[in-house]
């Protein structure tokens, strides 16, 4: 079995001090990624995806949250379980026959490397549906035997893509911030005040400017959370100031360009 690394950033996790079971899930979406779920997850506020493995209905596994590390699958279980998750939504569709290879596969390994016997449903432990009534928990929690794994690199940067630190915010450092705050992933900063454009010639590219925008943007209102300016969705020296304060930089309110404060961003985001 080959178990791909998805190269996905997390926010920060607690180590996990004893496995005991594995809990099983289904994604309740038809069709998603390793990368979707991760999203959906920092949607949530939470460090990244909450499952430690995703398998897909093609029969890959992909690697969700670090092994060792407390996952956020199952409420009030997930000190002492890994979470797996299945591509699918199991209420309706039928298991495709690799995915339940690759999942009995998986579960066989787990209980190999971990020493343990006790395979439960997300619903075993939660007031919830899932893994849904067609999953086929018997055939997949009965695996056993032993399995030799490989792991393999993503195929894509999974969500880490490395900036170039040139003091620009343009497209990319929005796509990467987008990212890590969990907010839609458009490369775009939108419904930004005009009036600020030509005082912060660093904010270049992907921004929308507009005299008098009526909505903000969903990015700009979360690294206001972050950095504890007030949360208006919108750029202006209020909020760089206070994005400079955070980044330890000369707190004038405005992005020039090359921009210092900017580079420190982009080094920031580098690091997640
Ligand atoms: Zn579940």
């Amino acid at each position: 079995m080959k178990i791909i690394e998805s190269n996905l950033s997390f926010g920060s996790m607690s180590r996990r001090s004893r496995t005991r079971r594995i809990i099983l899930h289904h994604a309740e979406a038809s069709s998603c990624t390793v990368q979707d779920v991760h999203r959906w997850h920092k949607n949530n506020g939470w460090a990244g995806i909450g499952y430690h493995f995703f398998v897909r209905k093609d029969g890959s596994v992909y690697r969700g949250r670090p092994e060792g590390t407390v996952g956020a699958h199952a409420s009030g279980s997930n000190s002492d379980s890994i979470g797996i998750c299945f591509e699918g939504t199991y209420m309706t569709e039928t298991m495709p026959a690799t995915q339940k290879a690759a999942g009995k596969e998986l579960v066989a390994y787990l209980k190999n490397k971990y020493g343990i016997g006790i395979v439960q449903r997300h619903c075993d432990v939660c007031a919830t549906s899932c893994p849904g009534t067609n999953f086929p928990f018997s055939d997949i929690a009965g695996a056993s035997g032993s399995v030799s794994v490989t792991t393999t690199p993503s195929e894509g940067d999974g969500d880490k893509t490395i900036l170039k630190e040139d003091g620009w915010w343009g497209p990319k450092l929005t796509t990467r911030l987008q990212q890590i705050f969990g907010t839609t992933v458009d490369g775009v900063v939108s419904n930004q005040f005009l009036c600020y454009r030509d005082k912060n010639p660093g904010l270049d590219g992907g921004w929308k400017w507009i005299s008098n925008p009526s909505g903000y943007s969903p990015l700009i209102k979360a690294i206001q959370k972050k950095v504890g300016a007030k949360q208006d969705g919108h750029i202006g020296p209020a909020t760089i100031k206070a994005i400079q304060k955070w980044l330890g930089c000369v707190q004038d309110g405005c992005f020039s360009g090359p921009s210092p404060c900017i580079k420190k961003l982009q080094e920031w985001c580098n690091r997640q």
